[in-house]
C-alpha cells in the first residue's frame, strides 16, 4: 500500500546515498581518468541532499512525489552532465509513479526515464556514458517482468546482472559524448564512471526490494 511504497523509497534513498557516499573516491578515480575527478562528489554530494530533502518531506506526500523531489534535488544539487541526465529524467519518469508503484508501473517508470536520459544526453548505446549500463538493464527488467512474468524482486536482480555487464562493455569502447570524449581513442581502456553509478544505484534498489 501507499505507507509501504513511501516508507521503500525513503529507505532506498537512505541506501542509495550511504553507497554514493561509500564510493565517492572509487568514482572520482575512475572519472580522473577520463573526465575532470568530480562524479564520485557530484553523486555522493547529490545524494545526501536527498537524503536531508526526503527526511524533511510531507507525511502526506505520495510515492510518487517523493521520486520527484529525488530529481528535483539531484538537479539542484549536482550540476555538470550527471545532474541534469540523472535528476532531470528521474524528476520527469516520476510521472508514471502517480498511481503508485505497482511491476507495470515500474517498467514505464524504467523506460521513461531510459528515453529521457537519451533524448537530454543524445547519446546512443555504445557512447561510453550511463546508455550503456541503462539500456540492457531497463530492457532487462520490462522482459522480464511482461513477458517472462517474473516477480519484480527476480526482474530487477536480472537488471543488474544486465547493467553489470554494460558497465564492463564500456571499458573497450571510445567516448562519443561528455567530457571523455575530448580524449578519443585515449578514453578506450577506462570504465565510464556514469555507468557506474547507475549500477551501483540499481544494486542498493534491488538490495532496498529484497528486505
Ligand atoms: P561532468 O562530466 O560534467 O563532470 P560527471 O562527472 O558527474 O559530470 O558525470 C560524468 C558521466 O556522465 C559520464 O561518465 C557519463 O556516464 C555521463 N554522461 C556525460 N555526458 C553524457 C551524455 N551526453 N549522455 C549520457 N550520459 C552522459
Ligand atoms: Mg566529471
Ligand atoms: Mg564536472
Amino acid at each position: 500500500d501507499r505507507e509501504t511504497q513511501r516508507a521503500a523509497v525513503i529507505a532506498a534513498v537512505e541506501r542509495v546515498a550511504d553507497r554514493m557516499t561509500a564510493e565517492k573516491t572509487y568514482l572520482t578515480e575512475l572519472d580522473s581518468a577520463i573526465g575532470d575527478a568530480d562524479h564520485g562528489a557530484n553523486m555522493a554530494r547529490g545524494f545526501e541532499a536527498v537524503r536531508e530533502k526526503i527526511a524533511d518531506a510531507d507525511a502526506d506526500a505520495d510515492p510518487g512525489d517523493l521520486v520527484k523531489t529525488v530529481g528535483v534535488t539531484l538537479i539542484s544539487e549536482v550540476g555538470g552532465a550527471s545532474g541534469p541526465l540523472y535528476g532531470g529524467s528521474i524528476m520527469s519518469a516520476s510521472t508514471e509513479l502517480a498511481d503508485g508503484i505497482t511491476a507495470e508501473s515500474s517498467v514505464a517508470f524504467a523506460e521513461a526515464y531510459l528515453a529521457k536520459v537519451k533524448d537530454r544526453g543524445g547519446a546512443e548505446l555504445g557512447a561510453k556514458t550511463m546508455v550503456d549500463a541503462l539500456t540492457p538493464a531497463v530492457h532487462t527488467y520490462k522482459k522480464s517482468i511482461e513477458t517472462d512474468d517474473l516477480p519484480p524482486l527476480e526482474a530487477l536482480a536480472k537488471a543488474v546482472d544486465a547493467a553489470e555487464r554494460g558497465v564492463n562493455y564500456t571499458v573497450p569502447l571510445r567516448a562519443q559524448k561528455g567530457r571523455a570524449s575530448y580524449l578519443g581513442w585515449r578514453s578506450v581502456g577506462h570504465q565510464d564512471p556514469g555507468a557506474t553509478s547507475t549500477l551501483f544505484i540499481m544494486e542498493e534498489l534491488l538490495a532496498t526490494a529484497e528486505e
